[in-house]
This record gives C-alpha cells, structure tokens and sequence, in this order.
C-alpha cells in the first residue's frame, strides 16, 4: 500500500515485475485515479546511465509526427503562441525541426546533450515566460509530477505532451511495452482519469487523441483538435499561417557566436 503521488488516494500493490533484468521492483495503481506508480526509484542513476534507451527506435518516427501535430496546432488553433519552449528535449531534434517551420522554440533537457539546437538553449530558472510548452515522452519519467507540473506551470499557460495511456483494464508490466521493463525510465504510467485530475487541478482544458494531450487555458473546440491531431487528412491545413524558417536567422547567429568565440580565443 502506497499513496498516489498525484492524488494522494490508496494505491494498492498491482505487480512485480523485472526491471534493467536485475531488480524486482512493486508497482501500485490508484483506487481513485489509476495512476500506475513504481515503488521509489532507487536504479534511476543506472537507468539514465544513457539519456535515449537503444531500444527507443521510434525516436525519429515520434519526432516527424510530433512535428507535424504540433505545427498545425500552432498555426491553426494557437495562432497567438509565439514563443515555445520544448521541456525534456533530448538531442533538440523537434526544437530544430519547429524552428526550421518557423516556430521559435528553444530547448530544455538537464539529462541529454543538445546536439541539433545548440544556441537555442532556454534559461527556465529566469521569470521567463512560454506562450507554449511541449513535453513529448517525459510524463512517464517523473518521479514526482507535482514538482514537474508546478514548473510546467510557471513556464506556460499552454502544454502539449505525449504519453500512453493505460487501457482501462491495464495490462500486467508485462504484457504492454509501454513499461520498458529493460529500460528502467518508465516509472509513472498515466490514466484516462489521472490526466483529467492534472487539467482539474491545473485549471486547464484537456483534449486528447490517442497518445497526444493538448492542456490551454483557454477552451478549443474538441473536433478541430483531434482532426489536426489526426494528422490523417490535416495535410489539406498545411498552407495555412505558414510562418518563414527560421534557418536562415538561426545560420546567421551561429556564425556570429562561433567568430566571437574564435576571437575569445585568440585574445
Ligand atoms: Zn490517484
Ligand atoms: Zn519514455
């Protein structure tokens, strides 16, 4: 018996299962919101020996189609967000590749190098502002929600993140992938009801489609949403609000920032 670290109702033991292929570790779910929690993680430093796990092969996959959604998004239905900040960004992939549409992103990822946005690191320790805010695959890592969410929410009124959800008879560790048994990172599995607990106690409005959350202050309309969340027949919006690459600008500043360095050097 645990307490659910996001409502703080029973959560009651739900399984063992092997972790990193060494470690026996409990899991408990919430009588209340079914929010799957491991038991406190002590293999972390071990888990995150290596920031992207060798298995994650649909990296690259998440990234494109992560890229697309988000773009319409912001064109379509957030038009106003001019400023973005992609949280837990990983190698800065997805900030290059929404800069290179147009969108100004910078990036945050304590844990992993920034190896395609280098320059566009975000400060969030200063009172900066986000208009927007993705998380693409961190949820399921947080080992304390709250203290994330509370950060999410100094940051930007608007989030977008990604992470399965659990069926509504969730499966056993294994018999779904999503608890990357191998990978030891997934410690927090989210449900349908505990998302919505989030947008409650967050005062936002939650839409979902399949594994992508859209949180805003201000309500959108549900079915255009999902349709741009779809991605399906979303490619007709593609010349809508097109807003300039940034490539050019970006190129600009790198030159600038390597010469200066160079001169520092010299000096
Ligand atoms: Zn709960
Ligand atoms: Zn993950």
């Amino acid at each position: 018996m645990s307490d659910c670290l996001l409502c703080n109702a029973w959560s009651d033991h739900f399984a063992t299962a092997t972790i990193l292929s060494k470690y026996d570790v409990d899991y408990f779910r919430c009588r209340d919101c079914g929010f799957i929690q491991t038991e406190a993680p002590y293999w972390l430093d071990e888990a995150y020996d290596q920031a992207i796990v060798s298995t994650d092969v649909g990296l690259i996959s998440r990234n494109e189609r992560f890229a697309k959604t988000t773009d319409r998004l912001l064109r379509i239905v957030l038009p106003g967000a001019k400023r973005c900040l992609d949280y837990g960004g990983g190698y800065g992939m997805f900030t290059r590749m929404m800069r290179d549409r147009g969108h100004r992103f910078e990036h945050h990822d304590p844990y992993c190098q920034n190896l395609f946005a280098a320059g566009f690191n975000a400060n969030v320790d200063s009172d900066v502002r986000f208009d927007f805010l993705t998380a693409f695959e961190v949820m399921e890592h947080l080992e304390n929600p709250h203290q994330e969410l509370q950060t999410f929410d100094c940051l930007a009124d608007n989030w977008l993140v990604s992470t399965e959800l659990l069926p509504d008879h969730p499966p056993l560790p294994n018999d779904w992938w999503y608890y990357v048994l191998d990978g030891g990172q997934h410690i927090s599995l989210w449900s349908k009801r505990a998302l919505r607990i989030v947008a409650e106690m967050y005062d936002r409005h939650l839409i979902s489609y399949r594994g992508l959350h859209l949180l805003t202050r201000e309500k959108m309309r549900p079915t255009v949403v999902r349709y741009l969340m779809r991605n399906k027949f979303a490619g007709i919006c593609d010349l809508i609000r097109r807003r300039k690459p940034l490539l050019g600008e970006d190129f600009r500043q790198a030159v600038a920032e390597t010469k200066a360095a160079a001169q520092t050097v010299s000096v």
